[in-house]
């Protein structure tokens, strides 16, 4: 068996996190290093490495990320927007090779991103 991901071990309960939602197919958890009053990672349960790896199969789980993204920004308040990304491969600085979708807001952005 593969080793779990950061996010799974989280997921698990075998690793602290601060979980604000979650059902069959994802997690919200807050991210550690928070890059905005509110960031937030939606997480499928299952372990895809990068967008890359996304077959057919995964299309309705993408969907369903964007929607829980738009129910915890509502919870979260932010009324006036948001941004939602993932992060994938080395030149967009993924870190964890699970894919996640960031959900930062709460303060005004700026474009294009560093
Ligand atoms: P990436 O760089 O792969 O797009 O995003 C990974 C994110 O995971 C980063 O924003 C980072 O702060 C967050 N992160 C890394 N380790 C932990 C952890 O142990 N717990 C939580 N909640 N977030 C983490």
């Amino acid at each position: 068996m593969t080793e779990k991901t950061l996010f799974q071990k989280i997921m698990d309960r075998e690793e602290p996190g601060d979980i604000l939602y979650e059902d069959d197919r994802c997690v919200a958890l807050r991210d550690i290093n928070p890059q905005a009053p509110s960031h937030v990672l939606v997480v499928p349960r299952k372990p895809i490495p990068t967008l890359d790896a996304l077959t057919e199969e995964d299309e309705p789980l993408v969907g369903h990320l964007f929607l829980v993204a738009q129910k915890v920004a509502a919870e979260e308040g932010l009324t006036d927007g948001y941004r939602a990304v993932f992060n994938n491969g080395s030149d967009a600085q993924q870190t964890v090779a699970h894919i996640h979708l960031h959900l930062i807001g709460g303060r005004r952005m700026s474009w294009p991103p560093g």
